[in-house]
């Protein structure tokens, strides 16, 4: 194999495809002449270029010398990188390259050089997940945070915030039924229901399954994150064009101070405690949810892992306990959250979960959630119990 040379290389690129370079000299002759075609990256568009057409960028053949303005000839094969997902093509045929044939292409040049993506999100500095990646479908940098959108062999379409997971096609069930169901199916008659955070449109999918609601009030502080998720999940946020559906972009932290007595449950679906979100998981932002909610209101916070963010989730609960009357905590398993294992506090002015009657309890449409294990969630491992005395 010839000795590594990336001078020619961008090194996002090389970052990136550490193999396919040292392979470039050793793609075997069958595939063209082995030519590698680089150019800046994001591409505008995805078409490529007609055999006899000149490319602007480098073109590194299989000596890996760079030549510019390269004329395509039959048999040679170019890489494309866009936003990181390597496109390429054969015989310079570009225009009908579509996308199956260049999926195709690819599959079959990525097993000729065993490249693969991984997305890797680091959920303590020891610690993590890595995830196999199909392709990069969105990435912009808003006001807030950074959004990508990536597309997982296992777990399908990937909402990353800052590079940390928000939301899967493949488990995002879980985490949606967990922080609505338990809340809406303890309140009696739930009319008016506010989800904190919540852009991606689950909870509020969760909470218009029950025929009380009235008015279902998304507050969202990133305006983008709900586009992204309207494009790239609309299972997920499809319900947030429901009539009984109001958004406003506007801080949760700034929207609870200005109400009272306005909800009947409150849902607080933030990121993790970071940036816009700190606020989220402080005592007096709890304080001001107990007196936006109306006299017999519920509340339920995600908070975090209880492998990883222990501490965090004991000052949360004991927070909320003292200032709901009813204060709970509870768990479920969300493979692609930090530790696979997360919980949900929940404060109550007047309505305890563990009194329930599970034969009135409401049966919405979920797959994970279930009116039998509504009060099971509260009989925590012991370790999960410890955080709360
Ligand atoms: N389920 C995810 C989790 O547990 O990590 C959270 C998903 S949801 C997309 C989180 C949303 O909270 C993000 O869209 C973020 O923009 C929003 N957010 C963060 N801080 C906020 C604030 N202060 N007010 C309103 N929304 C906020």
């Amino acid at each position: 194999m010839a000795a590594k040379d990336n001078r020619m290389i961008p090194e996002s690129f090389s970052r990136r495809f550490p193999r396919a370079i040292h392979r470039q000299a050793g793609i075997p002759s069958s595939v063209g002449s082995g030519g590698s075609w680089f150019m800046p990256s994001p591409i505008p568009s995805r078409s490529l270029f007609d055999v006899g057409s000149t490319g602007c960028g480098w073109f590194v053949n299989s000596m890996g010398e760079g030549v510019e303005d390269y004329t395509f000839r039959e048999g040679d094969v170019f890489f494309v990188e866009v936003g990181g997902e390597l496109l390429y093509s054969k015989d310079g045929v570009g225009k009908n390259i579509g996308d199956s044939y260049l999926k195709g292409w690819k599959e079959s040049l990525m097993d000729k050089l065993q490249m693969e993506l991984w997305f890797t999100e680091k959920q303590t500095p020891d610690h993590g997940i890595t995830s196999k990646i199909v392709r990069t479908l969105h990435h912009e940098e808003t006001k807030y945070q950074t959004v990508d959108v990536i597309e997982t062999r296992q777990f399908g379409n990937m909402l990353l915030l800052d590079g940390m997971v928000m939301t899967t096609d493949k488990d995002e069930f879980v985490y949606h039924e967990m922080i609505a169901h338990v809340a809406m199916n303890t309140h009696p008659e739930p009319k008016d229901v506010l989800v904190i955070g919540g852009g991606d449109g689950g909870a509020i999918r969760e909470v218009l399954k029950y025929p009380t609601v009235e008015t279902a009030t998304l507050v969202e502080i990133d305006e983008r994150v709900i586009e992204v998720a309207k494009t790239y999940f609309p299972a997920i946020a499809g319900a947030l064009d429901d009539p009984r559906v109001r958004v406003r972009i506007e801080d949760g932290i700034r929207h609870v101070e200005e109400v009272k007595n306005a909800y009947d449950v409150i849902l607080v679906d933030s990121t993790e405690p970071i940036g816009p979100a700190v606020g989220l998981f402080q005592r007096d932002f709890y304080e001001r949810i107990f007196h936006a909610l109306r006299r017999d209101g519920i509340m339920v916070a995600q908070s975090e892992s209880p492998w990883f963010n222990r501490d965090l989730i004991a000052r949360v609960y004991h927070d909320i306990a003292d200032l709901f009357p009813i204060a709970r905590l509870y768990t479920a398993s969300v493979p692609t959250y930090p530790s696979g294992l997360w919980s949900f506090t929940l404060g109550s002015k007047v309505y305890d979960p563990l009194e329930v009657d599970e034969i009135k309890l409401h049966r919405p449409e979920t797959k994970y959630y279930t009116p039998e294990m509504h009060k099971a969630l509260f009989a925590l491992p012991k370790y999960v119990a410890e955080l709360t005395k």
